[in-house]
């Protein structure tokens, strides 16, 4: 039994999902503590009891103190059982962290998994339903297991409402080498509004290209989405090289202009485009626990986050596999897994 300090390091629910993976992967039970502790309001927020009650389900595990509040609970693992699910976070939180919860020990089963995932798809602080899509599955289907992800509504904070539908095909996770981004294909931002004024996508786009200058006009594309299902408001920005796809984002929240919404997601993806790292600041920490768990591989990515040197400790607590971190004389980080 791991006794784990919610409140060490990033401190926050990303901790528990990846717990809950270990724990899954692993068969070993866990204790959190100060769960969420390095936030302004700690304790377990609804997406998170969502996601510890999906882990539950697939793993046949059980889990004390299951509620919204709550510091502490004790995880106890059974036998991860592929097959159909359907998870309702119940309010915007995210779709795509359930899945991040579940996903690794699902492409390790013995049988194909499918899940449908109501809640946020286009929220603040998670992955967006095409950045699961185009940058994270990628990486996973070269690896072996086939993951094939579909949005059937869009989900918007605050109201929630969206929906994710996701076909697993396991198969052994494969150690593999992403080290070299490849050739600059195209650069697209996309302005999604729902039930909000038009001029808004218009404003982002612009002040998205005055960044991104060299991009071409028609890169930067506004898409309207029918007003029921908002109101909502993200910002996508993807680059697509040879050999990976980057998306970074931004979603609407109160007082943030769009002009600056759009100019800190353009910043943020010209410094992943001045780098020559393969994994940028948010793919990092989503490869560590496939890539601990094939035993092997290494990937190249812009400076470390917090998330991720959290996670690394915490798989290294379940599994005793390592990860070697080297930094090049360009600034990018050369990751390799150590057993
Ligand atoms: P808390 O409310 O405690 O901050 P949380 O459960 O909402 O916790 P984090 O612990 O911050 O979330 O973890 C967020 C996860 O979502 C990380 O894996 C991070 O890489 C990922 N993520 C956050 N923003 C994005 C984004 N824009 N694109 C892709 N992935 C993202």
């Amino acid at each position: 039994m791991l006794t784990i300090d919610g409140s060490e390091g990033e401190g926050g629910g990303q901790m528990l999902r990846y717990a809950a993976a270990l724990s899954l992967l692993t068969g070993e039970p866990f204790t959190i503590r100060n769960i969420r502790g390095g936030r302004a309001r700690p304790g377990l927020m609804r997406q998170h009891v969502t996601a510890l009650e999906a882990a539950c389900a697939i793993g046949r595990a059980e889990c004390s103190g299951l509620t919204v509040g709550t510091s502490e609970i004790t995880f106890r693992p059974g036998r991860v059982t592929p097959g159909d699910y359907h998870f309702a976070v119940g309010t915007a939180g995210s779709t795509g962290l359930v899945l991040q919860t579940v996903l690794v020990p699902l492409l390790l089963a013995d049988a194909p998994s499918r899940l449908v995932i109501d809640g946020g798809t286009h929220t603040l602080a998670a992955p967006p339903f095409e950045f699961i899509e185009r940058t994270l599955l990628p990486v996973i289907a070269r690896m072996g297991p086939q993951v094939d992800i579909r949005l059937e509504r869009h989900g918007f904070f605050p109201r929630g409402g969206g929906r994710i539908i996701i076909d697993i095909t396991p198969a052994p996770l494969r150690p593999i080498e992403c080290l070299d981004r490849g050739a600059f294909r195209q650069g697209t931002v996309k302005a999604i509004i729902a039930g909000i004024d038009p001029d808004i996508a218009v404003r982002e786009l612009a002040a998205a290209h005055k960044v991104l200058a060299d991009w071409p006009e028609e890169a930067f594309v506004p898409q309207q989405l029918s007003a029921d299902s908002g109101p909502g408001n993200a910002l996508l920005i993807e680059a697509g090289f040879a050999h990976v796809t980057e998306i970074g984002s931004e979603f609407a929240r109160l007082g943030l202009p769009a002009e600056r919404l759009a100019s800190n997601a353009a910043k943020r993806m010209a410094g992943y485009l001045g780098s020559d790292a393969f994994a940028g600041p948010h793919l990092q920490d989503q490869l560590l626990l496939p890539f601990a768990m094939a035993q092997g591989g290494a990937f190249t990515t812009v400076r470390l986050t917090e998330h991720s040197r959290t996670a690394a400790k915490l798989i290294t607590r379940f599994t005793g596999t390592g990860f070697q971190v080297t930094t090049h004389e360009n600034g990018s980080r050369l990751v390799e897994v150590k057993r």
